[in-house]
């Protein structure tokens, strides 16, 4: 009920500025799902100071056009002449992941850009090695197609200590040599090893101000702030139990308040008792399960005057408060806690 969603605009500045402190590489910024949830259009600061934006579909590439001139990067490719043609049309640098994509993009009889995306361990999408050769021999000999980059995708970036990450480098590096524009690291790898950097790097979670390695923030600035009103308060006796479920009973006579966000507005619905609120600077756990339209937040050891109906509790996007915290408690991720918040919350554009 009433949930809104502030999209910080320095803090977008502030992050992409933090991967060019990182890096000398040029910055590939992943917008894909609607910019991990925090809106297109939102996020202006952005798109117009990375030098490349990528996006996963060709729906996402529209909508992206209209917003910018920028080059823009499709990365799941194309299927078929007809979406390569759209493809072209929206003036996307394509990736190829795939043997079938070759001969599509062979038979376009536009200039194009092609990414070259191989397989050095994730085992998702990519090109193995015996792939990539065929597919360079190939379009090095078709003088309409431009190979502006080969990339290929860590698995386990933030596994710091992970071996696979070094194993996954090395055969990136057998593979490729500088005669062609490289590209590996996404956000943690951007974060964790300059080795990766190559000449584009991927950012994505970090420019929305997450950090993808636990217990440490990196100075990122949360953009997302979310956060609901306060719609009801009420004091409870010793003994009662809370929400659905009635799964939270209180041990003493306490005051708690119902805030009008829930699993509805893309607030987790798995998000444990004890998760942290943030109400007038102090924190208070969730109590009871999560509704479609409202959470239970106990405020019984808060000095009760600092809590009123109407006063607004924010669920991530303080210092106080990170959107990763909230992700721990919830079990899951900070991308999918971001990706997930619904058409019911208002977006606004912040400072
Ligand atoms: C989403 C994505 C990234 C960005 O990953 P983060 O962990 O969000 O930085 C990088 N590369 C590819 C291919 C991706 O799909």
């Amino acid at each position: 009920m009433n949930a809104v969603a502030v999209i910080s605009q320095s803090a977008l500045a502030h992050n992409l500025l933090i991967v060019k402190n990182q890096s000398l590489a040029k910055i590939v910024a992943m917008v894909k799902a609607n910019g991990y949830g925090h809106h297109l259009d939102l996020l202006m600061p952005l798109i117009d100071n990375a030098d490349i934006l990528a996006v996963s579909e060709l729906s996402e590439a529209q909508k992206l056009r209209q917003l910018t001139k920028r080059p823009i990067l499709l990365l799941s490719g194309v299927y078929s002449k007809e979406t390569l043609q759209q493809a072209i049309a929206l003036e996307c640098q394509i990736v190829v992941h795939h043997p079938s994509q070759i001969s599509i993009i062979n038979h376009s009889s536009k200039a194009l850009s092609v990414w070259l995306k191989v397989d050095t361990g994730m085992h998702r999408l990519g090109l193995s090695a015996d792939e990539y050769q065929h597919c360079l021999t190939d379009f090095t000999a078709n003088s309409l197609i431009g190979i502006e980059c080969v990339m290929s995708h860590f698995a386990c970036a933030d596994e710091l200590e992970n071996p696979i990450n070094q194993m996954q480098l090395n055969a990136f590096e057998q593979l490729t040599d500088k005669q062609n524009n490289r590209s590996m690291a996404n956000s943690a790898g951007i974060l964790s090893n300059p080795q990766s950097h190559f000449d584009f790097v991927r950012p994505g979670i970090m420019l929305y101000g997450a950090s993808p390695i636990a217990n440490n923030d990196f100075g990122l600035q949360p953009v997302m702030q979310l956060s609901a009103p306060i719609i009801s308060i009420k004091t409870i006796r010793a003994g009662e139990s809370v929400g659905y479920g009635l799964t939270w009973t209180a041990d003493k006579t306490s005051l708690i308040a119902i805030i009008g966000i829930g699993y509805g507005d893309g607030y987790p619905r798995h998000a444990k008792n004890g998760t942290p609120v943030l109400i007038n600077g102090t924190l208070y756990p969730l109590v009871g399960r999560v509704s479609m339209d409202m959470i239970v937040v106990n405020i019984t050891d808060s000095d009760t005057t600092k809590v009123a109906v109407g006063d607004t509790a924010i669920l991530w996007g303080d210092d106080k408060l990170r959107v990763e915290t909230v992700a721990e408690y919830s079990d899951t991720l900070s991308y999918e806690l971001l990706t997930n918040v619904s058409h019911r919350v208002k977006f606004i554009r912040g400072a």
